[in-house]
Parts: structure tokens; C-alpha cells; sequence
């Protein structure tokens, strides 16, 4: 199965959204024009200061005010080294804030993309549409699930028993179990 564009640029912006230094939310943006990436960023402190996840948010009336969010970030790293945002895409793995969307309209981003739905500003909504930026759902498929996890689990749980039955050398098959647990706890 090939990936579509709209997984792949998801799936970036997933994937950076790990980097994020705030504990209260992960968030990825990436940047695409003609269907390459121009940017990408994720929530968190400026360049060299400290980081809420080694010293806590800082939060003023319920936001942690410490953190750039993902989306001013890839927008700041085209403004920084002169790259046009007029007509790109933006994929985000969250609903974009008020602020943000402001951002994105006033750069010239034609469409949002976004995998989860989060507080959903009417007020950004209200811009965005009479800004015409489209804001699609993407639901995110993780690539890397693995549909049968439960399946080869359980078959092995199943082989396990059938050996703890026969009474084999119980050194080896707590080794065995460790093993099993290891592989399908693992991410
Ligand atoms: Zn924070
Ligand atoms: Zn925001």
C-alpha cells in the first residue's frame, strides 16, 4: 500500500509534534508547496531558553505561555530564511488555535489540514472561512500500527502455555515470557 500525500505530511507532522518540550500538548505543523515540505515545527520555547518540560509551564489564565506554537514556528523558519508561504499547505496535528490562524491566513496558506479536532475556535472558523482557507479532517493513520499485534500476541501467549504445560525448564520459559512481553511492549 502506497502512502497517500496527505498520511505522508500527516505522518511528518505527527512525527515532529515529538520533539515538543510543553507537557500539556504535542503539537506538529509542516509546511508543503507543491507538494514539498518548506517547514516544519513543533510547540515549544525559543531558541535557547528553558523548557517546560524541565522546569513546568508557564501558565497564565490556563495557558502555558512559555511555548511558540507549531505552526508560528514553521511559519517563523520561512520568515527567517526568506522562503515564500504565499499559496502553501499547512498540516497540523491539531485544530489550530485563534492566534494561529490568524497567522496562517495573513501568510498566504491556502489550506489546513488537521488530524484531531481541539477546542475549535468559532472565531477561527468564522476567519478562516472568509479568509477561503480550507480546513479538512485528516484523520492520522499511525504506518507503523500494527494491525495484527493482538493477534500474534495472543498466539504466542497460546504457545507459552502449551509449553508451561509439557513442564519445560522453567529458567527458560520465564526468559521466554520476558522475551514475548518485551517485544509487544516495545514502541
Ligand atoms: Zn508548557
Ligand atoms: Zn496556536
Amino acid at each position: 500500500m502506497r502512502l497517500s500525500w496527505d498520511q505522508f505530511f500527516m505522518a511528518q507532522s505527527h512525527l515532529i509534534a515529538n520533539r515538543s518540550t510543553c507537557t500539556r500538548l504535542a503539537v506538529g505543523a509542516t509546511i508543503v508547496r507543491d507538494r514539498r515540505i518548506i517547514a516544519a515545527g513543533y510547540n515549544g520555547s525559543i531558541s535557547g531558553g528553558v523548557h517546560c518540560s524541565d522546569e513546568g509551564c508557564y501558565v497564565i489564565d490556563g495557558h502555558c505561555v512559555r511555548t511558540i506554537h507549531a505552526e508560528m514556528n514553521a511559519i517563523l523558519q520561512c520568515a527567517k530564511f526568506g522562503v515564500p508561504t504565499q499559496g502553501s499547505e499547512i498540516y497540523v496535528t491539531h485544530f489550530p488555535c485563534l492566534q494561529c490562524c490568524k497567522a496562517i491566513i495573513q501568510s498566504g496558506v491556502t489550506k489546513v489540514y488537521y488530524a484531531n479536532d481541539y477546542k475549535n475556535h468559532p472565531y477561527a472558523i468564522e476567519l478562516f472561512e472568509s479568509a477561503k482557507v480550507e480546513t479538512i479532517h485528516v484523520p492520522y493513520e499511525n504506518p507503523l500500527d500494527d494491525l495484527y499485534a493482538q493477534d500474534k500476541l495472543s498466539f504466542i501467549a497460546e504457545l507459552l502455555s502449551e509449553l508451561e504445560a509439557k513442564q519445560v525448564d522453567q529458567d527458560q520459559l520465564k526468559a521466554h515470557y520476558e522475551r514475548a512481553q518485551e517485544l509487544f511492549t516495545k514502541r
